[in-house]
């Protein structure tokens, strides 16, 4: 067979794949058109940006008044239970639809390089302790810290920083345990890395801004560093 009779009969092929087991949005469910890929444009546009970044002193920022020096602070989406953030949350983190993360992270770090955050130097994701990356196979924070990385043109350090200690969900806990819970279980393990660099540290939710502060107060231990934090979705 020749290979432009081949070529008609993949395509064919995958267009009847698709009529049959068609991909899905991961937002809304519906069947997706030629063009779309892990979401759809209806739920693209319908997408509750937060636009903290465009903002002066933002609910996220006033997070860390008073417990950690941070630059700037901001999120993509707002989190609320039973929306979409919350569903696309879910699917990154439990689902295995990291693409969908670095996805999101491209649509983040266009809007953050038209930000006051576009003089970050390096991009660092929040880690997960090594036993979590291995059952879960991939850290999602990472994921979507490389969307950021790739449109914002920064480079992405995800071996800097590492969690020494492994903690329980935090789900279920109230906000004073989870406090207790992170508190120094990060180390910096390539401080030539982070020195003197204006480090944006990524995570896929901000709640009550624990695990962000633990990675920024190591981060600032190092002579020279200042940091900024930007999550996928934050709660209020
Ligand atoms: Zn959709």
């Amino acid at each position: 067979m020749s290979n432009k009779v081949f070529g008609i009969f993949k395509g064919i092929g995958l267009d009847l794949l698709n009529l049959f087991y068609p991909a899905t949005c991961c937002g809304c469910g519906e069947a997706l058109i030629k063009g779309e890929s892990q979401l759809c444009l209806s739920c693209i546009a319908a997408l509750p940006r937060t636009h903290f970044h465009d903002m002066e002193e933002n609910t996220i920022e006033t997070r860390f008044f008073g417990k950690v020096k941070m630059e700037y602070a901001t999120s993509f989406l707002h989190f609320e239970k039973k929306t979409i953030t919350q569903r696309l949350l879910h699917e990154i983190k439990y689902d295995g639809k990291k693409e969908l993360g670095k996805m999101l992270g491209c649509f983040f770090g266009n809007e953050l390089k038209e930000s006051r955050l576009n003089n970050i130097d390096i991009i660092i994701p929040v880690p997960l302790h090594p036993n979590k990356l291995k059952s879960r196979g991939y850290n999602q924070s990472e994921w979507i810290a490389m969307g950021i990385s790739e449109t914002m043109g920064k480079p992405l350090i995800s071996d800097a920083l590492i969690r020494e200690v492994e903690t329980n969900t935090q789900t279920k806990k109230n906000a004073f345990e989870r406090w207790e819970n992170v508190d120094g279980i990060f180390r910096v393990a390539l401080p030539e890395k982070v020195k003197g660099k204006h480090a944006l540290i990524i995570d896929d939710v901000v709640t009550t801004g624990s695990t962000i502060e633990a990675c920024a107060t190591e981060l600032l231990k190092i002579d020279g560093t200042t940091v900024s934090a930007a999550a996928l979705a934050a709660a209020e």
